[in-house]
């Protein structure tokens, strides 16, 4: 359902490159996104994981060329290849949701309560698609059964669907348009366990089937152990640590990971107590100088308050931490 690809195995379908992004505010600028460097591999589900505020969402708006373009104040975007913060009119309109979609949060409740979910996603298709009324309500058919709704439903009204099916209408929706990549912005927020779990699978199923990338961000680590392939966390605007998630939840190497990890039940992960992270992420006008993560740490030493900690391979997976590099 997805367009055909033609890029080699492994190959970045984007890459993000030193990008900083600055919001004004009445103290100052705010970096929400500071020096940020991530690839999305094709066909792989990468998590990000962070608290709020800690940069995800603005991150991801950039990767969909959401954010005002005056609000990128440093570095790079390119999604196969081309070079997104200098898209404009027609080719940006292209680019976004046929390239790059994204599910936001509470999504579902945007669905519109007077049009059924076929109508919805045809007039979609049909805005941006040269295609037949009956080909679009063909493709709503493909889609909802892609996200494991009965086509049936397709002339149902949102109001007639369970939370869980309306969230799943709106991933259908996202995907109508066959982009490379989907972006989930914490999908299941409003939703119960179990719903949420059926979601993450279905997310989780169209990545397996439809050879899509998905980027899943969250603040709940504990959904992506045995969902992503990979894992980068974000602390106070800046990555902090890259790796598989295997790797990342069986043994993190940045202490802001093992207190995210701490902090919750992680299914498969055989830890059972939990414990709350102390404080409380910085101020981004005036973020601490050195390692920001250093009032909260409990390894923290001087070298923490002074300089900031790159971001390198520390011997099992990328991290940002004084205690994994020289
Ligand atoms: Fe903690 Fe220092 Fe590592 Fe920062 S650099 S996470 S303060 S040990």
């Amino acid at each position: 359902m997805s367009a055909a690809r033609a890029r080699p195995a492994g190959t970045p379908i984007a890459e993000i490159r030193d990008l900083v992004v600055t919001y004004p505010t009445s103290r100052g600028p705010l970096k929400a996104v500071d020096g940020v460097s991530l690839d999305l591999t094709e066909g792989e589900f990468l998590g990000v994981v962070g608290e709020s505020g800690c940069g995800k969402t603005t991150m991801a708006l950039t990767l969909l060329r959401m954010s005002d373009p005056g609000r990128v104040t440093g570095g790079a975007v390119k999604v196969e290849g081309t070079d997104i913060l200098s898209l404009r009119d027609e080719a940006l309109r292209k680019f976004r949701w046929e390239k790059v979609a994204m599910i936001f949060q509470a999504a579902m409740n945007a669905l519109d309560p007077v049009k059924t979910v076929e109508s919805q996603i045809v007039e979609t298709i049909l805005q941006h698609q040269d295609v037949t009324k009956e080909q679009a309500r063909d493709r709503v058919r493909k889609l909802l059964e892609a996200v494991s709704i009965d086509p049936a439903r397709a002339k149902s009204y949102p109001h007639e669907l369970s939370g869980g099916m309306r969230q799943r209408v709106v991933i259908a929706l996202a995907l109508c348009l066959s982009p490379s990549i989907l972006v989930a912005d914490e999908p299941t927020t409003a939703l119960d366990v179990v719903v949420q779990a059926e979601v993450i699978r279905t997310l989780k199923e169209l990545q397996r089937g439809l050879g899509l990338t998905v980027m899943l961000i969250t603040h709940d680590i504990s959904i992506m152990n045995e969902t992503s392939d990979r894992l980068a966390i974000m602390y106070a605007g800046k990555i902090v640590e890259v790796g598989p998630t295997s790797q990342i939840i069986s043994d993190p190497q940045h202490p802001y990971t093992e207190a995210l990890l701490n902090a919750v039940p992680v299914m498969g992960s055989g830890k059972a107590d939990v414990r709350g992270i102390p404080g409380n992420p910085p101020d981004l006008v005036s973020p601490p100088v050195g390692c920001r993560f250093s009032p909260r740490c409990p390894y923290a030493f001087d070298r923490c308050r002074e300089e900031e900690p790159p971001l390198v391979f520390g011997g099992k997976d990328m991290v940002a931490c004084w205690l994994r590099s020289k």
